[in-house]
């Protein structure tokens, strides 16, 4: 489903540091508190001017009271500067932007489950927000590689979802990754949701593929425009129904994550090429 998206410039009301590099930053926003869905993202210009020229793509966290919320992770120069941000100044935003996940549950009979490798969790978060209000069995599982980096344990605890947690260093929760907590977890009721590094959600394809479950990966691209113009984030994806069709019996096209995704079903990406 499409919405509308804004460009607007808002006042920061909060940007504190969470973790050794993670952020939260909070502004209000009328306009994309009414349109966004879990999984939408935001382009935002990293300062008030044209360098670094890209805006930078960072999910919505969470929308409460026309609060918007993003949780972000320092990884170079867009992200370094919007951390330096303070309250009262100023962020420019265009969103909420690309497909969200497809969240609507067949049944009660269909159960949730969340899985998001290290700051992978930040559209989960939003998702899970909207899911408690269908379900009341939602579960959250988290990866992360030390117990310091482990993020919204607290918060998805206190909407009632079951977080289960895996750090590569068994230093919290199960030792090892977010992919054996979830093999631990499989069988064919579940509707999956996943957000990670590429190996990981390569991991999580092998795995659910064997199952045949439902699955909506989001993806994390470089990307420019943001708005499905300049094909900077084009991925190949396939289709299975179309009448050419390749040695696998499916049909390769390219599809644009920006605009086309993040999201997508697991089973459209060619991970291969990824
Ligand atoms: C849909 C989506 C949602 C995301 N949500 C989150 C989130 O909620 N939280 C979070 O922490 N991270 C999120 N990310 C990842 C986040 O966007 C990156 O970590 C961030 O852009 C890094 O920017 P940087 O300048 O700090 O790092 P750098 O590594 O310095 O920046 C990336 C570099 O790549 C360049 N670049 C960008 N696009 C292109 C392109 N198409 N072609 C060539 N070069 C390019 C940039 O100009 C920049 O120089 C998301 C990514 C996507 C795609």
């Amino acid at each position: 489903m499409r919405t509308k998206n804004f460009s607007v410039k808002k006042e920061i009301i909060e940007n504190t540091k969470v973790s050794s590099d993670c952020y939260r930053m909070t502004f209000e926003s009328k306009e994309i508190a009414g349109q966004a869905r879990p999984g939408q993202f935001l382009h935002i210009r990293c300062t008030e001017s044209y360098d670094p020229l890209l805006r930078r793509p960072i999910s919505v966290y969470s929308i409460e009271n026309n609060i918007i919320e993003i949780l972000y992770k320092v990884i170079g120069r867009g992200t370094g500067l919007l951390s330096k941000k303070t309250s009262g100044d100023t962020i420019d935003v265009l969103g909420p932007l690309g497909s969200g996940f497809d969240y609507q549950l067949v049944s009660n009979c269909q159960l949730p489950i969340l899985v998001g490798g290290g700051i992978g969790i930040a559209p989960l978060y939003f998702l899970a927000q909207r899911l408690v209000e269908q379900c009341s069995n939602v579960t959250v599982l988290i990866g992360a590689d030390t117990k310091r980096s482990i993020l919204c344990i607290d918060e998805l605890e206190k909407l009632d979802c079951k977080v289960k947690v895996s750090t590569d260093d068994g230093s919290f929760g199960l030792h090892g990754t977010v992919v054996d907590l979830l093999r631990k977890e499989l069988n064919s009721k579940l509707k999956v949701f996943v957000c990670g590094p590429v190996p990981m959600l390569k991991q999580v394809n092998q795995l659910v593929s064997k199952y045949n479950v439902s699955s909506q990966v989001s993806l994390e691209r470089q990307m420019a425009c943001g708005v499905g113009a300049c094909m900077g984030c084009a991925i190949k994806t396939q289709k299975l129904k179309l009448k050419r069709q390749n040695s696998k019996g499916k049909t390769q096209n390219y599809k644009r994550v920006c605009k086309d995704g993040p999201v997508f079903d697991i089973k459209e990406i060619v991970w291969e090429e990824m």
